[in-house]
């Protein structure tokens, strides 16, 4: 059968045959490299990414059945896999852009693409632009002769902002540069960037893909096979790449992905609209919420409204810092898209090197707190977030 759901194809992953039968389960292939009897398959295998195994910083069957599967969930032709979310979107940056080029980038990022992004600039005399992640018009009006790439995110951190995809894409394409997306936030159940005319499409496969808080990765998925063999090649050379048990673990994780993601938009739901009504709580950030600015294009492009949102407390920083040593089942800790509910206060941890003006130019209060939901049973979260409100 070929036209499955998002929901079937994750648990049945694709798996490399053996000798007359497959393994249910995707077996792990922990080893560093393969041997030849033969030296030109060797050679060979050394040149393409669809050659013999060789080496696994170039591939590895566990390591491809990962690749196989996020592409396939994106609607990719292939995908690379990487050691980190950042070592994913490192590789694309590094291999697609030279000295002199020019990025458009949404000013809303996660921190540590801002922070390579400020980096490239520096050092290696890349020319970046920041736009809202909702304005096409400003990508036309920012294009330039050495532009090479629109970076988008799907969600952004902490303000839960959706980027326009459609129109942003559009934009690029007209201008004939390729778009980039980071689509952590959302996970392939909840939108596939290259339906809506993204190129590439990056994931930190550490938060909803592998979805336990067990391990570090990341991965990279391609509308196109020669950007994919350019990118692969980089990828090699740069080493960035994953190693064969975080991608068993996360294979392993993803079969659980459709019900995950599930149980986190409904928990996030019932805390957001509960968050909306608590006299503690000025304002409530989750893109499912009528009144948040993202909302229609949310309603067009996500079935759901995905598990991280964001609350601004009426009493400021210092209520952030209470509200954090009160809470109980939510976990004080960075990080998102495990489990268990995790909990941090932006002003003094992510973002603690920004002042009172830089916090509000990246849209967040001193009160602003992240949530980021869990499977856990929604009464007891609330129960935990409303005496943690109370107290204050
Ligand atoms: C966590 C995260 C990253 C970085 O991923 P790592 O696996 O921590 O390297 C990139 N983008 C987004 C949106 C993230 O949440």
């Amino acid at each position: 059968m070929t036209d499955l759901r998002p929901e079937t194809r994750v648990v049945h992953l694709p798996k490399p045959s053996v000798h007359g039968s497959t393994p249910i389960t995707v077996p792990l292939y922990q080893t560093s490299g393969f041997v030849f009897d033969d030296p030109a398959v060797f050679a060979d295998g050394m040149g393409r990414p669809d050659g013999a195994y060789v080496y696994a910083r170039y591939s590895n069957p566990t390591v491809r059945a990962l690749e196989e599967a996020v592409s396939d969930l994106e609607g990719g032709v292939a995908a690379v896999a990487a050691g980190s979310g950042m070592g994913a979107i490192n590789t694309v940056l590094l291999g697609l852009l030279q000295p002199g080029d020019h990025v458009i980038a949404q000013r809303a990022l996660y921190g540590g693409t801002a922070h390579m992004l400020h980096d490239l600039s520096e050092r290696y005399g890349l020319q970046v632009t920041h736009v809202p992640e909702n304005d096409p018009q400003a990508v036309r009006d920012a294009v330039r002769p050495e532009t090479k790439l629109l970076y988008l995110e799907t969600i952004a951190n902490p303000m839960t902002q959706v980027a326009d995809l459609p129109g942003m894409c559009a934009a690029a394409r007209e201008a004939g540069i390729l778009t980039v997306v980071d689509n952590t936030f959302a996970s392939p159940l909840l939108c596939r960037p290259l339906e809506h005319g993204a190129d590439i499409v990056v994931h930190s496969t550490t938060k909803y893909l592998s979805g336990h808080a067990d391990l570090v990765g990341g991965i990279t998925v391609f509308a196109d096979d020669a950007l994919y063999r350019k990118v692969w090649s980089y990828s090699c050379a740069l080493g960035a790449s994953c190693d064969p048990f975080a991608a068993w673990l996360t294979l392993r994780g993803m079969q659980t992905l459709a019900l995950r993601m599930e149980r986190h938009c409904a928990n996030a739901r019932t805390v957001a609209t509960r968050l909306t009504g608590h006299p503690a709580v000025a304002a409530v950030h989750w893109p499912g919420l009528p009144d948040h600015p993202s909302y229609e294009l949310a309603a067009k492009l996500m079935p759901d409204f995905g598990g991280v949102l964001s609350f601004d407390l009426a009493g400021g920083r210092e209520a952030g810092a209470k509200f954090m040593s009160t809470i109980e089942v939510a976990l004080l800790a960075p990080s998102l898209g495990g489990v268990e509910t995790l909990v941090l206060h932006p002003a003094t941890t992510s973002h603690r090197f920004l002042d009172e003006d830089g916090l509000a130019a990246a849209g967040i209060g001193p009160g602003t707190v992240r949530l980021a939901i869990g499977i856990e049973h929604p009464e007891d979260l609330w129960a935990d977030i409303a005496r943690a409100l109370d107290a204050l």
